[in-house]
């Protein structure tokens, strides 16, 4: 993530203000610019080229900062929400900004690496959105099927979603991961399988293994039997033993955390631009500048008493894997 600054007063922001607090100019995210603005007294923000821009409507309900084109209209982050909690759903209300808020950092990092955001509403077969349910109500399975994602806002909950960190025994649960996890489904539909590109198709298959093997067998494998032992030395999740699909997302969402991460660190002077210079191949920027940040980072953790950061071991075939991910980057 970027370091933003006040345009005004020069203070350090952070990705989810709506007010500097150093000078209280109302701010909001210009999506075009890559950069928080400031806005008047109307929540307005006119850009370089004249064009006017406005607070998003959903500033009051999820907590959403971005510039939206029409005064009293929402942004195209909210564009992409097809489902949120009804207006009587408390429970589901009170996490819906937790999941807007982890969409928009998402979006904020897919747009950074160039890769495409397209809204159901512009395409509605190749396009993406989201489904953002309360699992109060009914049961509600984190999914992606045909460009649509679905998230259960309950893990936007901590203690909910820690005790459901503890019954899996994963590492890592947090909703932004979960956002990560599951666009990559998205795009293996819509880079690999739907790219035309036989050889593309064939490479990601020789590394994840064939993704026509029944997904409900596997799954049911999985709880049943547990990973394979010796999965640590193939896979960087027991999650991602499950099925070459699910191997694929979680490889996808690591790539996504530690770009993400990598940036923030160069953004604040923990890495220097200049390591990541002759780095180009993925896999040098994970051995040469990852381990080693990560291995910091974690430590710092372990300072503050709290869990690793990066509870993960990137083993050598996962990371070829990386590769084939990154390689997808426009
Ligand atoms: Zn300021
Ligand atoms: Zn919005
Ligand atoms: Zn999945």
């Amino acid at each position: 993530m970027k370091a933003y600054r006040c345009r005004v007063c020069g203070n350090a922001l952070y990705f989810e203000n709506s007010v500097c607090v150093s000078c209280g100019t109302g701010l909001g995210y210009s999506r075009g610019e890559r950069e928080i603005v400031p806005v008047d007294e109307n929540g307005v923000y006119v850009d370089a080229e004249g064009w006017i821009w406005h607070v998003c409507r959903n500033l009051g309900l999820s907590g959403c900062t971005w510039l939206a084109p029409l005064a009293g209209g929402q942004c195209v982050s909210c564009d992409l929400t097809r489902t949120r909690p009804n207006d009587a759903d408390a429970a589901g209300l009170a996490n819906f900004p937790v999941a807007e808020r982890a969409k928009r950092h998402l979006v904020a990092e897919l747009d950074a690496l160039g890769f495409p955001v397209v809204g159901k509403n512009e395409d509605p077969i190749n396009g993406l959105a989201f489904d953002l349910l309360s699992s109060t109500a009914q049961q509600v399975l984190i999914a992606h099927a045909d460009g649509v994602i679905t998230i259960d806002l309950a893990e936007g909950d901590d203690s909910h979603r820690e005790r459901v960190r503890r019954q899996l025994a994963e590492p890592y649960r947090t909703m932004l991961g979960h956002f990560r996890h599951e666009v990559g489904h998205y795009y293996e539909w819509q880079l690999v399988e739907r790219s035309g590109d036989d050889a593309l198709v064939a490479r990601v298959r020789d590394l994840f293994g064939d993704e026509t093997a029944d997904y409900q067998e596997s799954v049911d494998r999985h709880y049943a039997e547990g990973p394979p032992p010796a999965w640590p030395s193939d896979f960087i999740s027991s999650y991602a033993t499950m099925h070459p699909y699910e191997d694929f997302a979680e490889t996808w969402a690591h790539y996504l955390h530690i770009c993400d991460t990598i940036e923030t660190s160069v953004e604040y002077g923990l890495v220097r631009a200049a390591d990541l210079i002759g780095r180009e191949r993925f896999r040098d920027l994970v051995t040469e500048v990852w381990v080693p940040l990560s291995t910091a980072l974690n430590l710092v953790n372990r300072s503050m008493g709290a869990d690793d950061l990066y509870p993960f071991v990137i083993a050598p075939h996962v990371l070829d894997k990386l590769d084939v991910v990154a390689s997808l980057r426009p």
